[in-house]
């Protein structure tokens, strides 16, 4: 028998709702599997999951308590530009009153103040984030290993040829251990900004890095409810795959 709160069940401890940004557009290399690990994950902690998404051109759900964010290719981010620009203000109100957001790769850039594409044109971000990110003829892909104080060893998939700088607003995810993260220059993998929390890394991200997903969770059930009261996840599969990550080459 499953033990699975349902919504308004007597177990569940509350609602989390989850909105993954276009997910038509923007969700390359497994990007959607953080929506489903935080719905399991949820779950395990006896919360009620609730995964929306929003699509360009969608009505912007009421009471978000997660925003996650794909990566895509250029032609993908060109697709969304304007419509991320007209949700400009509900997305930076939600960053600044501690909304915990997770964005990867191509709207990582976007939360950022522009991605100059390799090709010319200038794709302007809501500057949630105080970076930028420069196009290049060179393609950053392989496996990562990131250290950081905050989530342990982070582990993942990179593949962009966007280079991203960070600019005294934001401090870094980590730095890398494997792999490129951020820019070929600095060692800087990703960045951190309040409860965002942005990432090249792909594959999904969350199966691998728990730590992530319940600080994801955690924060988002502090601000709604005041308190988190964790459960028991299954780590089972996430030390596998831990595991197995870690072997990979670069
Ligand atoms: N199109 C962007 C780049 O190449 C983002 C890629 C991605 O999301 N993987 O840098």
């Amino acid at each position: 028998m499953s033990a699975e709160p349902t919504a308004g069940g007597p177990d569940s401890k509350g609602t989390i709702r989850v909105v993954q940004l276009y997910p038509r557009d923007m969700n390359i290399y497994g990007d959607w599997g953080n929506a489903l690990v935080l719905r399991q994950r949820l779950t395990w902690h006896g919360y009620t999951p609730e995964l929306l998404e929003y699509n360009v051109g969608d009505e912007f759900p009421e009471g978000v308590d997660i925003i996650l964010g794909g990566g895509g290719q250029d032609s993908g981010q060109l697709v969304i530009q304007d419509d991320l620009q007209s949700r400009a203000g509900v997305l930076t109100d939600l960053a600044e009153d501690g909304a915990p957001m997770l964005v990867i790769c191509g709207l990582y850039q976007l939360f950022g103040r522009f991605f100059k594409t390799r090709t010319g044109p200038v794709i302007p971000g809501i500057g949630i984030l105080d970076v930028e990110t420069h196009g290049t003829d060179e393609r950053l892909i392989g496996n990562v290993k990131v250290t950081t104080d905050e989530f342990g060893e982070v582990l993942g998939y990179e593949n962009h040829s966007g280079q991203t700088t960070l600019g005294s607003g934001v401090r870094p995810l980590g730095t890398v251990a494997k792999g490129t993260g951020n820019n070929s220059n600095d060692g800087h993998e990703g960045a951190r900004y309040r409860n965002v929390v942005a990432s090249y890394l792909h594959g999904s991200l969350l199966p691998k890095n728990p730590a992530i997903a319940d600080f994801l969770i955690r924060t988002a059930a502090e601000r709604k409810y005041g308190t988190f009261v964790p459960g028991t996840p299954d780590d089972r599969y996430s030390v596998l795959a831990r595991e197995h990550a870690a072997r990979r080459p670069r």
